[in-house]
């Protein structure tokens, strides 16, 4: 998309309630009205100035000529038969992002995009395959659970920033965006019902376990074999197993709260005797929830999902070992909303 002398004004939605305020002052406005502004791009996720209905038009017309109002523009949303929706997001500059709503009953799952694509480069994933295009600001990881609630006309009731990217190499806009989706101001969203998933970005996890809310942590585990997994996790090598041992002993220190490991079952990858006694081991006498994950197949990957059965032995054994476990059933997966299944590609 080109881009046009709009999109050179500064966009509101990334302003902090501080800039706000200046902004608000040098207008000679009174404070009030930062939190109508905010009232508008937050809860209501409005597209124009003019539809600040409280504003008065002299103000509206003031903030039109310095910011613009760029939300998200839907590009593509895709409807699977279990009810959830994958949508392909634009921002202004032409950089697109999925991120997917899974709704059961009256709850609404929204799994969020933190960066356009992904230089991690884990092998079985297909953002990784895709690179990294960029990362988001806190409003635009922000837009995305907004347009999903806009969609289905639905509370959401938990965000998993599970879609495209690598939060933890986008700390601060993440953190940003979880606290704002967390506030009252914002979609007030409970903490505990806020994941991140990291692959494993050891100082970000030790920031994160110093951070005041009841955030939930996911990490990537995959294999608790550390050749094994630096072949699937290259982008994470630099980290041992040892110190992701240890960071997560911390965080638990830390935060009292209890971690959950994903970990994809891949055939002949991460399925043998020796990974799930690797596994067994690496949770045991901790505080840790594992996350089965049968592997969603990746075009042109040469990997293959595990057996269901090698998978429920999986679960068994964590369990019988004390570690609390369960398979993760994916949803979306005939819309390529799956884990990893996410990537920039447009379908039509
Ligand atoms: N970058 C973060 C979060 C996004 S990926 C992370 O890696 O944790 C979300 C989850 O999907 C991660 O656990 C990731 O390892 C998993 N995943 C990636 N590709 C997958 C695939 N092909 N099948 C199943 N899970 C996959
Ligand atoms: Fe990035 Fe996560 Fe995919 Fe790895 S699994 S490439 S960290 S999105």
């Amino acid at each position: 998309m080109a881009t046009t002398p709009q999109n050179a004004l500064p966009n509101l939605h990334d302003y902090s309630h501080a800039q706000l305020l200046e902004l608000l002052d040098e207008l000679g406005q009174p404070k009030f009205r930062a939190k109508q502004i905010e009232e508008w791009i937050w809860d209501k996720g409005v597209s124009s100035f003019d539809e600040m209905t409280n504003l008065p038009k002299a103000l509206r017309s003031a903030l039109a000529e310095r910011c613009t109002l760029g939300g998200v523009e839907q590009v593509v949303c895709q409807v699977s038969t279990d009810g959830s929706r994958k949508y392909l997001l634009r921002y202004g500059d032409g950089v697109a992002v999925e991120c997917v709503g899974m709704p059961t009953g009256p709850k609404l799952a929204v799994c969020a995009s933190s960066q356009a694509g992904c230089g991690m480069g884990c092998s079985f994933c297909a953002t990784g395959a895709a690179g990294l295009t960029r990362s988001l600001t806190a409003s635009e990881i922000y837009d995305q659970v907004l347009h999903v609630r806009d969609d289905f006309g639905m509370r959401v009731t938990s965000v998993v920033l599970m879609g495209q990217g690598e939060p933890f190499a986008n700390y601060d806009a993440v953190l940003a965006a979880m606290r704002r989706l967390n506030s009252p101001d914002g979609m007030g969203i409970g903490a505990r019902h806020i994941t991140v998933s990291t692959c494993g970005v050891i100082p970000q996890i030790l920031k994160f376990a110093r951070e005041p809310e009841q955030f939930t942590l996911a990490v990537s585990l995959h294999s608790a074999v550390q050749k094994t997994r630096n072949m699937l996790m290259p982008g994470v090598k630099r980290w041992s197993l040892l110190n992701l041992y240890e960071a997560m002993g911390t965080y638990v220190d830390m935060t009292g709260r209890r971690p959950t490991y994903e970990y994809a079952l891949i055939r002949g990858v991460n399925d043998s005797e020796d990974e799930l006694q690797a596994l067994v081991d690496f949770c045991r006498g901790n505080l840790a929830h594992v996350n089965i994950i049968q592997l969603n197949e990746v075009p042109g990957s040469r990997f293959r999902p595990a057996s269901d059965a090698r998978a429920g032995e999986f679960v068994r054994r964590l369990e019988k070992a004390g570690v609390e476990a369960t398979i993760r059933i994916s949803r979306g997966a005939d819309i390529d909303a799956a884990c990893g299944q996410l990537s920039q590609k447009k379908r039509r």
